[in-house]
């Protein structure tokens, strides 16, 4: 016979997911609505101005996907791919050769422009790279989780107005956490995930596109290959029409407004210093026990620190101790950088000074002396 339900009580200070604030895990714990009520659809409307606000923008076609952050990934290619569209895609670290191979299943002529993970690309890259493949879409990824890096974004659209070529963005580990100013740097296309630097559980994954690229996709000569994420179908369920699209993960919508709400009332500007100003005692804290970072610190990450595992030591043994131990997960290395580093997160409500004292503490006692 089974026993009710024992999870436990885990300090989530890994890639992601990280815990959620405890008034957003009490609006999980609200009885669902009708996903037509009109209370249901009020919040609808309240999560579409907020993502507003947190991405900086004012795409009105700006919604959450029902799914995880993969999910508004594929959502974004589905959308602005069509098939036979050169796309010119930033491979830096694993999530932008997850870009790779969905944009290829979409029919996609990928390019591809390369850095050794844990680099970024520059202006200078980007323009002869755009210059030499004259994409319909550019593809990056803000911050690429398996590195810790963070891809500079200001100017790039500058150079891709140049070809027609629309900007696509991966804000996963940078939604709430990273400044981010979707229109004044000119990105048309977005998605994130609930899970990280929102603190929200995962679910309900943020997702925008631009008046440009919903020309584009209107202009389409071949139908959205992905019925679910089809925008022209979703953009009716969450616009004035309300046609019925899919029953929405109501508890799930419940707990991102809430997330949503927290960070409105923090402020977005404060939230990004509190996350820079956590990260930079983490980086103090790791130097002092010995230990280096991946990433040049102009380009590290507030979110997501990668930490170089020391010749000798048995990272994956380090991460059980920590999580058998002291209750706290923290990630390991991810493709090209397994076995080589651990993956600190410090996103949403976990971007806190004692998350961080926590994780000192227990690597003190975990570290070989
Ligand atoms: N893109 C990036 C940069 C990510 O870090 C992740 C997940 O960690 C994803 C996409 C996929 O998101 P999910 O795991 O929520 O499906």
């Amino acid at each position: 016979q089974l026993t009710p339900l024992e999870i436990p009580s885990r300090l989530l200070l890994g890639p992601g997911p990280s815990n959620a604030h405890p008034t957003v895990l009490q609006a999980i714990n609200t009885s669902p609505v009708g996903h037509l009520d009109p209370a249901f659809l009020a919040l609808m409307d309240e999560i579409q101005s907020l993502l507003r606000y947190v991405w900086q923008t004012e795409n009105s076609l700006t919604i959450a996907v029902s799914g995880t952050g993969t999910a508004a990934m594929e959502a974004t290619i589905a959308n602005a791919v069509e098939p036979g569209d050169v796309v010119l895609i930033g491979v830096a670290g694993y999530f932008g050769n997850r870009l790779v191979d969905m944009a290829g299943r979409y029919g996609a002529d990928v390019r591809t422009i390369t850095k050794p993970w844990g680099q970024v690309f520059n202006l200078d890259e980007l323009q002869t790279a755009l210059k030499t493949y004259r994409p319909a879409i550019l593809a990056l990824v803000h911050a690429e989780t398996s590195t810790g890096a963070r891809q500079p974004l200001e100017g790039v659209t500058d150079l891709c107005r140049e070809f027609g070529t629309l900007l696509l963005v991966d804000t996963v580990t940078s939604l709430g956490g990273v400044p981010l100013f979707l229109d004044a740097w000119g990105v048309d296309l977005a998605y994130s995930c609930s899970q990280k630097g929102l603190g929200c559980p995962p679910g309900a994954s943020p997702f925008t596109m631009s008046a440009r690229a919903v020309e584009k996709l209107q202009q389409r000569q071949t139908k959205v290959a992905n019925w679910y994420l089809d925008m022209l179908l979703l953009g009716k369920y969450w616009g004035a029409e309300r046609t019925y699209h899919h029953t929405a993960p109501i508890n799930l919508y419940y707990a991102l407004r809430e997330a949503l709400r927290l960070l409105a009332e923090e402020g977005l500007a404060n939230s990004w210093q509190r996350h820079q100003k956590n990260v930079e005692y983490l980086w103090e804290g790791l130097e002092n026990l010995g230990l280096s970072m991946h990433v040049e610190q102009e380009y590290r990450l507030p979110t997501l620190t990668t930490v170089c595992i020391p010749a000798g030591v048995d990272g994956k043994a380090i991460a059980r101790q920590l999580l058998n131990e002291y209750n706290i997960e923290i990630g390991g290395g991810l493709g090209e950088l397994a076995g080589k580093v651990w993956r600190v997160g410090l996103m949403g409500f976990n971007s806190r000074k004692d998350s961080v004292d926590q994780l000192l503490a227990a690597l003190r006692q975990v570290l070989p002396k």
